[in-house]
């Protein structure tokens, strides 16, 4: 039997400690791995079963196997700190390395008189509180009076604020910082990237070849609203939405369908706009909020 791996950027220095446990037959993907909506599809076609490390199922497919990647921390330390919030009804989420602990976390407030929701989502995430960062369906009709985000990075508990609407506190729960989640530069930077694309004609809907990221009914459907708003407009089928890449492109700028992280993250790194599909409706009037961009 012949085996693929696929490891995450984070974990690719594991390589050889995590192939070795699979034998000789084993082959690593050296692609990208962002999420398990990005599996190597050209590496499956050479091997029996991949093994994807460090995500659960977006997409079903047949001979992959996920295998997510929990991370150790001490829930009673992350309990602490949570129990000098002042709200008392509260919702939990987490990453996916860190969620397998949530309802040991749950037990434990609600033994000091904390009310916890800990729910699943769609079924885009496996785990009850389990966010992605395309994916907050954990908060839908969140009733709970704050969030409280177990993680690192401030990327999933602004998506949480911005989706639920709540207050959200984010604990990491290894170095157990707790932070008061602000949305308000985030937002700011949004409606600036929308500014920017006042005016410009020439618009590229990027459809991601990534089999979980992949939106073409969304691109055709934004494709369809530029036309009637008298710009032009192609759709671009890419894998890696890169800068050199979109550099010979003949876009004014670029309404991105595929990893809402790219616009969100990576926007600084493009010479051109780069904007949500929400975004792009914000800009031709078809709705009141930038809002969340988010993969169902
Ligand atoms: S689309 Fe982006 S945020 Fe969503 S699972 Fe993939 S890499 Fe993560």
């Amino acid at each position: 039997v012949r085996i693929g791996i696929q490891l995450p950027d984070g974990l690719k220095k594991k390589a050889f400690e995590i192939c070795e446990k699979f034998g000789a037959d084993v082959i690593l993907s050296g692609e990208s791995c962002y999420g398990a909506c990005d599996l190597d599809l050209s590496l499956l076609a050479d091997v029996d079963v991949l093994y994807h490390y460090a995500h659960t199922e977006v997409v079903k497919f047949e001979r992959v196997v996920y295998m997510p990647y929990f991370v150790d921390y001490d829930v009673e330390k992350v309990a602490e700190r949570i129990k000098v919030l002042p709200e008392r009804e509260i919702a939990l989420i987490a990453t996916v390395q860190y969620c397998y602990r949530l309802s040991e976390l749950k037990n434990i407030l609600e033994s000091s008189g904390f009310t916890v929701e800990l729910r699943k989502g769609g079924e885009r995430v496996k785990f009850p509180g389990q966010v992605l960062g395309c994916n907050y369906s954990a908060l839908r009709d969140c009733k709970a009076s704050a969030v409280v985000f177990v993680g690192d990075g401030s990327f999933h508990a602004i998506g949480a604020s911005i989706y639920s609407r709540k207050k959200v506190y984010a604990v990491n729960p290894i170095n157990l910082d707790l932070i008061n989640v602000d949305t308000s530069d985030f937002i700011k930077t949004r409606y600036i990237q929308v500014s920017r694309c006042v005016g410009l004609s020439k618009v590229g809907i990027l459809v991601s070849t990534k089999l979980g990221q992949k939106r073409l009914h969304l691109a055709l459907s934004l494709k369809k609203l530029a036309l009637e708003s008298g710009m032009k407009a192609l759709i671009v089928y890419i894998n890696e939405i890169t800068p050199d890449k979109l550099m010979n492109l003949p876009f004014d700028f670029y309404v991105n369908t595929a990893c809402p992280r790219v616009s969100y993250d990576d926007y600084r790194k493009f010479e051109r706009p780069i904007i949500t599909p929400q975004e792009f409706e914000y800009l031709l009037n078809r709705r009141e909020e930038i809002g969340l961009d988010e993969i169902e």
